[in-house]
């Protein structure tokens, strides 16, 4: 397992490399969050011993079962990022537990987000997730309301982005609405509105994203395997 995942890790960090090199980009800029949502222990520690020390949750709950109780003495050590959707009732968790919180889509979560600030005396960075495909079902602010958004966060909440973050219609490489156009779409709006980082590309499109700009890739199965 250990050696298994090792060679996964290397090799997506060559991928990183490579796809970098042909943007013109620095490989540095990229960083590499492990996706650990469902995987099963045994996986988590072998990520963790090939020296991974940036990782993706997507609820709250399971992260802290793995990250406060599994592994706790993995947590001082590593950078935990939520990159699902949130509650506001669980706001106040979720400022204690995570380093970043990726996925503020909403006023009334950006309100409760203070509060919990307030509360923890803890600031975790904050991305806004943009719904670039304007889905009905996927959570994110659409690209419409963005700029009113970031203007908001920023005069009545004092929060400012760090980074904006998407995830493209399912199936975008099968359907032929490729995942690019989201890409850039959100390249443009963090652009626009003086944000730096993007986070964008999963497993399946991490290099294309790079492309586009990506500073922050999630990757869950081509590094862990399979979900259970
Ligand atoms: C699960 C998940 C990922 C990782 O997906 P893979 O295709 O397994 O790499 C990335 N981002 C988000 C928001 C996710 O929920």
């Amino acid at each position: 397992m250990t050696t298994e995942i090792l060679s996964l890790r290397t090799s997506i960090l060559e991928r990183i490399a490579a796809c970098a090199k042909r943007s013109g980009r620095n490989a540095q800029d990229i960083c590499l969050t492990a996706v650990s949502k469902q995987q099963p222990d045994e996986r988590i520690a072998a990520v963790l011993a090939s020296g991974q020390n940036v990782f993706g949750e997507n609820r709250v709950q399971e992260a802290q079962a793995r990250w406060e109780e599994r592994f706790s003495d993995a947590r001082k050590n590593i950078q935990l990022r939520l990159i699902g959707p949130l509650q506001t009732n669980k706001a106040v968790t979720a400022c204690e537990l995570f380093d970043v919180i990726e996925t503020l889509d909403r006023e009334k979560l950006a309100r409760a987000l203070v509060k919990a600030m307030d509360k923890t005396g803890r600031r975790p960075q904050i991305f806004v997730q943009v719904n670039t495909g304007e889905e009905p079902q996927k959570s994110g602010i659409i690209p419409g309301e963005f700029d009113a958004f970031i203007v908001t966060l920023r005069k009545v909440y004092d929060l400012h982005p760090a980074g904006l973050m998407c995830i493209p219609p399912a199936g975008t490489l099968i359907s032929g609405d490729a995942p690019g156009p989201h890409f850039a779409l959100l390249a443009k709006l963090a652009k626009r509105n003086g944000i730096k980082n993007l986070s964008m590309g999963m497993s399946a499109d991490f290099e294309t994203a790079i492309e586009f700009g990506a500073t922050h890739i999630r990757v869950g199965s081509a590094l862990f395997g399979a979900r259970e």
